[in-house]
């Protein structure tokens, strides 16, 4: 008896001070992340950043590992381009210099905003960049003075997982608090929806599908809701097309089409669109014309009640037709096939190197599909044109958080550019693209030499 009391007790303990921040509770996650904010909220701006560059440096000797875990556990888009985005999650995430003190009404008013935090924040990540969002989450969230509690995709949990215990393990060995990005071992709805509950969590920030976003939404805290995009990219005749080609295949191929902000659908001026095609099957992108095969995709990629197939979402090209009975080079990136609007694979966010292409006659027709297309999103549009009319005109009708002129749509996240990035962007609430900033308080001091006699 005495044998077995013994581990049952140290059990109790271990789930209570957590695994370098990785618990068998959401309960002793969030109370763990609680205590850590008390005490993080006496660190300065500066101290703030030493503990998230400790973490930062940690992490970049740990790249290739995080990459190569996320594609065995998750088995969707392609190691080389998660090494970019942990990158890019790492080195373009800004940190404390986000912050400042913001003068409220002009200078020497008697009265100045400070940002201040939240408290333990819970952060829902997403399957497709699930070490991505954490990494950018627990910088932005750690530099307005917040903690922040993990609720991953369980198709991502042992990357997830590993990923919080490295920044706890390396902002302990940089002598910060413990416990200031945390998580659970076997992340679920039930554990989601405790933590949505929770009243130790101040604000939720829901980064995935529709779906999640709009449970995150009637939690009744504050919330960012960074939900699906499906981004239309338009070509008209005006643009450079060899280059539009090239741009489009490099973004719809880009860790095979995962990307929220990645090109879902091409919508092309007819007069310039076989020349389009022409110079995206140089690129690497193949298309099929043949009915009876486009039908056998159909049928394996969209389920009979309409629903994506998601066995195949990030998959390799070759893969997909490989399974519909077509062998191709490995090398080819994208398939594309010529749809009408209402296809499926147009309507739909597929997350597959596979890209709908529809003519149509004029600009205004191909405004008005992406806008069709996009489905109020707010999320992500590109357009390759010369013509700053014909710009000004997509990106005002179809206002989307993101818009990339004559670039691959990663360009939107910092990818190739001097931006900044983030993994989390915020369109249905409106947030846009989430930085420190996002996740902190603005509070008001007034001098008593301000106020009026
Ligand atoms: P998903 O919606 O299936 O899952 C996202 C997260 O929500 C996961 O942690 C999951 O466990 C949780 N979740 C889902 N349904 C839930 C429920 N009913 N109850 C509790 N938790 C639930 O998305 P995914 O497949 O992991 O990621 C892809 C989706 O995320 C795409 O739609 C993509 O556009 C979107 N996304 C958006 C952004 C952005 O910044 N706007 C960034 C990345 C991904």
């Amino acid at each position: 008896m005495m044998i077995i009391k013994r581990p049952l007790e140290s059990v109790v303990v271990i789930d209570r001070q957590g695994d370098m921040g990785v618990f068998d509770t959401m309960n002793d996650a969030i109370e763990s992340a609680h205590i850590a904010q008390k005490e993080y909220s006496k660190y300065n701006i500066s101290k703030r950043e030493e503990i998230i560059e400790s973490f930062k440096n940690e992490l970049r000797n740990h790249i290739e590992e995080l990459s190569m875990m996320t594609y065995n556990e998750t088995g969707m888009g392609r190691y080389e381009d998660k090494i970019l985005k942990n990158k890019l999650a790492l080195d373009k995430t800004p940190g404390v210099e986000d912050l400042n003190i913001i003068d409220s009404e002009g200078n020497n008013n008697g009265s100045f905003y400070e940002l201040a935090p939240f408290g333990v924040i819970g952060a829902i990540a997403p399957s497709t960049n699930p070490t991505e969002t954490i990494i950018n989450n627990s910088i932005s969230m750690l530099a307005s003075g917040n903690t922040v509690v993990f609720s991953p995709h369980p198709g991502a949990k042992k990357v997830s997982s590993y990923t919080v215990q490295l920044i706890n393990s390396a902002i302990i060995k940089a002598g910060g608090p413990k416990n200031l990005v945390v998580t659970i071992k076997e992340p679920s709805t039930n554990n989601t929806n405790i933590m949505l509950k929770h009243e130790k969590v101040i604000m939720i920030c829901a980064t995935g599908g529709q779906n999640i976003v709009k449970i995150a939404l009637s939690s009744g805290k504050k919330t960012i809701g960074a939900g699906a995009g499906n981004p239309p990219v338009i070509v008209d005749e005006t643009a450079d097309i060899e280059k539009a080609a090239k741009d489009i295949i490099d973004g719809c191929s880009f860790d095979n089409n995962l990307p929220c902000i990645a090109e879902k659908e091409i919508i092309v001026i007819n007069k310039v669109a076989n020349d389009l095609k022409k110079h995206m099957s140089k690129n690497l992108a193949l298309e099929i014309k043949d009915k009876e095969i486009l039908k056998r995709l159909e049928r394996l990629l969209i389920t009979k009640n309409g629903t994506l197939n998601k066995k195949y979402v990030g998959k390799n090209a070759d893969y997909i037709m490989n399974s519909v009975g077509v062998k191709i080079d490995s090398n080819i990136k994208v398939i594309f096939v010529e749809v009408d609007k209402n296809h499926l694979f147009a309507q739909k966010e597929l997350m597959m190197p596979i890209l709908p292409l529809i003519r149509v006659l004029n600009i205004d027709e191909a405004i008005k599909v992406a806008v069709e297309l996009e489905h109020g999103n707010k999320h992500t549009a590109i357009m390759h044109s010369r013509s700053s009319e014909n710009l000004n005109k997509f990106t005002q009708a179809i206002d989307t958080t993101i818009f990339v002129k004559n670039a691959p749509s990663y360009a939107g996240i910092g990818y190739g550019t001097k931006c900044t990035s983030t993994f989390t962007i915020a369109g249905p609430t409106g947030e846009g693209l989430t930085t420190a900033k996002t996740f902190a308080r603005k509070k008001k001091c007034v001098y008593a030499d301000s106020i009026a006699n």
